[in-house]
């Protein structure tokens, strides 16, 4: 969106959020990102060679993987960006083959580099069809001196025909395998395949506003449902009584354990499942919670969710969403059952982007 003044771009995504989400409530002035450049702490990168040699980092063309070249970018954290064109350049000198999606020969896919905002902690990762490549270490030390300021390289093995980015195996090649970064005051460590929020500034923002909604005073049960790497229920769980965090995906789980053992949080468990499964085993077995924060990814929640959730009957639900679109589908099946919005809050993440992430407060009418 960056051919619209950034005021004008704030604009439209409260009128978005407006559209879908005004029948049930006030929407707040959208909070945008004071310096909102650079702000992308992770970035992706694909390659391909050209039948000239040449070859091009960047990222693929919507609905297609034709590759286009980005050297540097305006949203990506500049680091990142630097050290992906480092990795381009060496490619030849190590004869590291990219790898060729149509007949499945070649080496190197993609690489992902991952940056602490306040750590400075960087992680890069080499996604490669094969656990090994000609002079791999040789690469890796190369790459250490052109770029003191990484702290880790992973090995991501992805020999599978797919449109994910990351395989499943994985071998550290140097440093420990993860970075830290901190956010509202607790540190977090963060591996490869683990979600994190990609704009950190607005991040803090963003769990700022949740928490003023949630209102805890110490006492409450938290349930913290789709929570990555534990971030929004650590956060809470020095205003709460006991904080329970849900997410599907092992690795964020794994972390979310070691970040509340970091911090000293002694308040909080965390489990590896699906959510809507977990909150209906809740809903059977009698359990109650006073608040919960629910962060699903884009395609939303799921009716078992939303429905256990209304079994389990919390005063406050704090609805956090990066598409307004199925935000609002499931605040429809909520506010049916019973629940109704108290405020509508959006959140910049993703400045010169089409995307607006909204903080939704449901309380039980
Ligand atoms: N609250 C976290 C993560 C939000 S992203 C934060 O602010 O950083 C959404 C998360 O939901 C991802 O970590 C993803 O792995 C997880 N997820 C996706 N589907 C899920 C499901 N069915 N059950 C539990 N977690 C799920």
């Amino acid at each position: 969106m960056m051919h619209l003044p950034y005021a004008e771009q704030l604009r439209r995504k409260e009128n978005q959020v407006r559209a879908l989400l005004g029948r049930y409530g006030k929407v707040s002035p959208i909070l945008g990102m004071e310096n909102p450049y650079h702000y992308r702490n992770k970035v992706q990168a694909a390659f391909k060679r050209l039948p000239d040699g040449r070859i091009l980092s960047g990222v693929y063309q919507s609905g297609s993987h034709r590759v286009v070249p980005v050297d540097d970018c305006l949203l990506e954290d500049r680091t990142a960006d630097a050290i992906i064109v480092t990795v381009r350049s060496m490619l030849k000198s190590f004869k590291i083959p990219v790898f060729d999606e149509d007949t499945g020969r070649g080496v190197l896919r993609h690489v992902l580099v991952k940056r602490g905002f306040h750590s400075g902690e960087v992680m890069v990762v080499l996604v490669c069809a094969t656990p090994t490549f000609p002079s791999r270490n040789n690469f890796v030390k190369a790459l250490l001196d052109k770029h003191p300021e990484i702290t880790t390289v992973i090995l991501n093995i992805n020999p599978y025909q797919t449109n994910l980015v990351l395989g499943p195996g994985e071998r550290v090649l140097y440093g420990k395998g993860t970075i830290e970064d901190t956010l509202c005051g607790k540190v977090f460590r963060i591996s490869a395949k683990s979600f994190y929020q990609i704009n950190p500034v607005q991040t803090e923002i963003l769990y700022g506003k949740a928490m003023e909604l949630a209102d805890l005073h110490g006492t409450e049960t938290v349930i913290d449902a789709y929570c990555g790497i534990g971030t929004i229920g650590l956060v809470a769980s020095d205003r709460a009584g006991k904080v329970i965090g849900v997410e599907l995906n092992k690795d964020a789980v794994h972390d979310a354990i070691a970040n509340c053992k970091r911090n000293g949080v002694k308040n909080a468990r965390f489990y590896c499942g699906d959510a809507g499964e977990f909150m209906r085993d809740m809903a059977h077995a009698g359990e109650k919670a006073d608040v919960v924060f629910m962060d699903p990814p884009r395609a939303g929640s799921s009716r078992e969710f939303l429905l256990s959730a209304v079994k389990l009957a919390p005063k406050k639900i704090v609805y956090i969403s990066c598409n307004p679109e199925t935000q609002a589908r499931d605040i429809a099946l909520l506010h049916q059952n019973g629940y109704r919005v108290q405020a509508i809050q959006p959140v910049d993440m993703f400045p010169h982007t089409a995307h607006v992430e909204t903080i939704v407060l449901l309380s039980r009418a």
